[in-house]
């Protein structure tokens, strides 16, 4: 047994330190991101801020809106062959942005084989693939890595989640260009309460985050943003990415229908590896596993843009108080203060 004394964070424990700058409005600020993936040798122009794919959250519909803003989706698994080809199709004809959606799968048999029959109905039109499992600690999964980057040598590969430096740089040199970090910290995920196994966000975010850059990787990082602040202080920790579910579910653009309590609207909003989903997709929870997920309602909140707006605006803002011009700055410009109290919670909790 062995007990790691050092301290690990969580966006809860922090705040970022203003700085002296010369910017004058957030306006003057550019969010958006340039890279050049360490694999694919693709480049990638937008607001690195994925949706989930979650199947509330992962949709075409979402993809659609997001497309608008320059942010990006992981498509959910559920869609089928055809759907997924007319999709890519559309996006190949330019009626959305190329950079806009991730084609998201697990590692089976099966998920290999519909992602290339997908490829190959569309050319090999995918540009970018979300390779994800709950756990990537496993050979299996690293294999997998490899498997695909070989098949698929132009093709941008997010893969992950994981926490730690070591497994990060392992999964870039397998073959992904960005590695995907969180384990434990999602809004609807109980992996934390039924393993006890996970690590505090914004410290996994530092250390993956260095790890993949020293290999000229990236990270995206998932999970636990849960107000725009945690996404600047995410990006301020060093990472390339955010994938955001909770704060993208209860829109219209959302799967699942609206639903009245006491008057009021909501959304369903699930983990993927909650009973709701596993009986969705799987026919139940089978015997030997326990669900990691939990089901919630979100209150309804209209369309996506308006929640954008907010979530842009905060990041645009942190920004300016660190006097970074560029999203790219933010992390030479981030030093974090160690706190005990966030927020001011005398009149309530919003
Ligand atoms: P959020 O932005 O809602 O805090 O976190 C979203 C992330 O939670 C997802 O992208 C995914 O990595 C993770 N997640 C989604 N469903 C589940 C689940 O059922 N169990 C666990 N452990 N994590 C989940």
């Amino acid at each position: 047994m062995h007990i790691e004394e050092s301290v690990k964070l969580d966006f809860k424990d922090v705040l970022i330190r203003p700085k002296r700058s010369t910017l004058t409005s957030r306006l003057g600020v550019d969010i958006r991101r340039e890279f050049i993936f360490h694999h694919s040798r693709k480049t990638y122009h937008g607001i690195p801020i994925i949706a989930s794919n979650m199947d509330s959250t992962g949709t075409m519909e979402m993809a659609h809106a997001l497309a608008v803003h320059q942010l990006s989706v992981a498509l959910h698994k559920h869609y089928s062959i055809d759907e997924l080809e007319r999709f890519f199709l559309s996006l190949k004809n330019g009626d959305t942005a190329p950079s806009s959606a991730f084609y998201s799968m697990g590692i089976s048999t099966s998920d290999y084989e519909k992602f290339t029959s997908v490829m190959a109905r569309l050319n090999g039109a995918i540009d970018y693939v979300c390779i994800d499992v709950a756990n990537g600690y496993t050979e299996g999964f690293i294999n997998f890595v490899k498997k695909v980057r070989k098949a698929f040598p132009h093709l941008t590969i997010m893969a992950g989640n994981v926490v730690t430096g070591d497994i990060t740089e392992e999964l870039i040199l397998a073959g992904a260009d960005i590695v995907k970090v969180g384990i434990g910290p999602g809004s609807v995920c109980t992996t934390r309460k039924m393993t006890g196994v996970g690590y505090p966000q914004l410290s996994a975010v530092i250390e993956c985050a260095d790890a993949a850059h020293g290999l000229g990787g990236q990270i995206c990082a998932d999970g636990g943003c849960a107000v725009p602040g945690d996404l600047a202080k995410a990006f301020g920790g060093g990472a390339d990415f955010v994938m955001l579910g909770g704060m993208l579910a209860g829109h219209d653009e959302c799967a699942g229908d609206v639903v009245e309590r006491d008057g009021k609207k909501f959304k369903r909003f699930y983990g993927m590896s909650s009973r709701a989903a596993m009986e969705k997709y799987a026919g139940g929870v089978a015997e030997y596993r326990a669900a990691e997920g939990k089901e919630v309602l979100v209150e309804y909140r209209g369309s996506v843009a308006n929640t954008l707006q907010d979530i842009l605006g905060g990041v645009r803002s942190a920004c300016t108080y660190v006097g970074a011009h560029k999203l790219k700055e933010l992390t030479k410009r981030t030093t974090f203060v160690r706190v005990t109290q966030q927020l001011n919670e005398v009149f309530g909790k919003s």
